[in-house]
């Protein structure tokens, strides 16, 4: 068959609500904003994909820098290739644009969703093939109040839509922080288990010695407590062999996966698709945790419908993702951007198995909620 060329590249901003205000370590947030692209290959058929960041505290991206990232550096040198030479465009892109990984895995969604279209699978076909169909999902406990985070675990449990969980934190002092989770932990089902997530801005000291207590609370992870460049102290705490350890802002690319294992700084890596720069280098971190010893877990940028679908293509193809996932995207937003968004039944979500991310857009959301140019 005659391969099909990217014939055009096209991006628009959306801002989507969401159903109740979202406590980060530093920002409270009450709607999310995407980036979607669309590519355009030769014989008509269209990839999309999404961008979309906690916000610019996380890594320094945005949906604007993303988008102005894409029309004027990233698609001009994409246009006219052979999307089934995915990797070599892709390094091409690397060689030519530091950073912005955000960006990059954005356009990479929409390229393997085209790809996966025109070759009729699905993209977890493209990224080696599947491992799992269903993956476990984790609710982030982040109402803002301790008695806000235990009751509304009780529901989600009492209800079955969750039995797993995960507390936002970093608002307060660490001691404070650390105190209340401890407190929600005792507060929450003791058959679901709950991980903690400062978000990297807790210190060595306090963490070291809450440990125990963490521990004995039954809290089942301690995700990045420690800045993204401390890997010494997130080495002496996996050293400590207590709760277990999950890199997240530590770990930003496969040269970060390489040396945090080597310095033994991770029990976890909480993988995610738009901090890896795509699909593909997600599913390569995995593999040097796999070799290391080291557990997965399937992380979120808060995706709707779209971005997720994409990351459970590269979980479902992942064997070690041991701690499931906290893609709740889809359940968190108010609205969505596709036809049938992904639904999460009895704290699971199941890997789509249509052509390409096997999610199709709702145009007449999309121009909903399409941000007016002011
Ligand atoms: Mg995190």
């Amino acid at each position: 068959m005659t391969r099909p060329r990217i014939e055009e590249i096209t991006t628009e901003l959306l801002d989507v609500p969401i159903k109740r205000p979202h406590q980060f370590s530093t920002t409270k947030v009450t709607s999310k904003s995407f980036v979607l692209v669309r590519v355009t290959l030769t014989k008509g058929t269209e990839g999309i994909g999404e961008g979309t960041t906690p916000g610019i505290w996380w890594n320094g991206e945005s949906v604007e820098t993303m988008k102005l990232v894409i029309d004027q550096y990233m698609a001009p040198l994409l246009m006219d290739g052979d999307p089934s030479q995915l990797e070599a465009l892709m390094q091409r892109v690397e060689r030519n644009i530091r950073g912005n990984s955000f960006a990059k895995a954005a356009v990479e969604m929409a390229l393997y969703d085209a790809l996966g279209k025109t070759y009729e699978v699905p993209v977890h076909q493209l990224l080696g093939g599947q491992y799992q169909t269903w993956i476990p999902v984790r609710w982030a406990l982040a109402s803002g109040t301790k008695e806000g985070d235990v009751e509304e675990a009780g529901d989600l449990v009492s209800s079955g839509r969750y039995a797993s969980f995960k507390t936002k934190s970093g608002k307060e002092s660490p001691v404070d922080d650390a105190r209340r989770n401890v407190d929600i932990a005792a507060g929450i089902p003791s058959s679901s288990p709950i991980g903690i997530d400062p978000n990297g801005s807790w210190d060595r000291m306090t963490t070291r010695r809450w440990m125990d207590a963490f521990l004995e609370a039954g809290i089942d992870f301690l995700e990045q407590p420690l800045p993204p460049h401390d890997i010494e102290g997130m080495a002496s705490l996996t050293a400590m062999k207590k709760v277990p350890v999950m890199a997240d802002e530590s770990l930003q690319s496969i040269y970060d996966a390489m040396r945090i294992v080597q310095a033994g700084a991770a029990d976890i890596f909480s993988l995610k698709i738009h901090k890896a720069g795509g699909l593909k280098n997600t599913v390569k971190m995995a593999g040097i945790a796999e070799a290391a010893g080291v557990s997965c877990f399937g992380g979120t940028s808060l995706e709707s419908s779209i971005g997720t679908a994409a990351a459970l293509h590269a979980y479902g193809s992942i064997p070690n993702l041991d701690y499931g996932s906290e893609l709740f995207g889809p359940d968190w937003l108010a609205d969505d951007l596709v036809k049938a968004p992904l639904v999460i039944q009895g704290g699971s979500i199941q890997v789509p198995d249509k052509p390409g991310l096997g999610v199709e857009p709702d145009e007449a959301n999309v121009a909903r909620y399409r941000r007016k140019e002011t």
